[in-house]
């Protein structure tokens, strides 16, 4: 199963130069393990004491993972993530930013953006985009690119065509956006990475 959508995946991916990143969240092992064994190396994971417990060992018989944080970091946990994860997609605040560059300078960063604006989720507004961006880079952080998590309900086109208009204009060149449902519009909106589970490793055990 998980071979037939990853070819389904790789081939929407055709023509594009996005990376796609195997969301492994509370999928079992077994299937870990087959991913692994087709070859992906790019995997992303929303909880740091989860992707210990994961991927700790498997890091050891296979060092050339790569591992993405896509959920919320709290600051108790940054050592841990900055230890474990190469990339981080979820910076949203000075504090965290303060922590993360005290621990890995030079940490790969996104920064989230809550482009619903929705109270609930995590993420500067664009509207606080510029004077946090700003800080990052004056604490000498690396800030690589942006990310969204479109809200639910809402039609993803306009997110990802404001997240990747915004992205250009700081220059910044990468882009995470797109999941199971919504990747293929993420691409033609400029994706570099895609984060893809369910649609790649099948629905997730409740
Ligand atoms: C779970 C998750 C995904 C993957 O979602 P699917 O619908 O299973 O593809 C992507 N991004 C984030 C931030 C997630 O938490």
């Amino acid at each position: 199963m998980i071979t037939d959508n990853l070819k389904s995946i790789q081939s929407k991916m055709v023509g594009y130069t996005a990376r796609l990143i195997a969301v492994s969240k509370q999928q079992p092992d077994n299937r870990i393990d087959e991913s692994l064994d087709l070859g992906i190396r790019i995997f992303g994971e929303n909880k740091v004491q989860e992707a210990q417990a994961r991927w700790l060992q498997r890091r050891e018989q296979c060092p050339d993972l790569e591992l993405h944080l896509i959920g919320p970091l709290q600051t108790n946990k940054v050592k841990d993530a900055c230890n474990l994860f190469d990339v981080i997609h979820t910076l949203d605040r000075k504090k965290l930013a303060r922590k993360i560059h005290d621990f890995k300078p030079r940490m790969p960063c996104f920064i989230q953006v809550n482009t619903g604006n929705e109270p609930q989720k995590s993420g500067v507004t664009f509207e606080e985009l510029n004077n946090f961006y700003q800080f990052c880079i004056d604490l000498g952080m690396n800030i690589v690119g942006l990310m969204c998590i479109p809200p639910v309900d809402d039609d993803p086109e306009i997110h990802f065509e404001l997240l990747s208009r915004t992205a250009r204009e700081l220059g910044l060149k990468d882009i995470s956006m797109g999941m199971s449902d919504d990747y293929e519009l993420a691409l033609h909106y400029g994706a570099t990475y895609i984060r893809v589970g369910s649609g790649l490793f099948g629905k997730r055990p409740t």
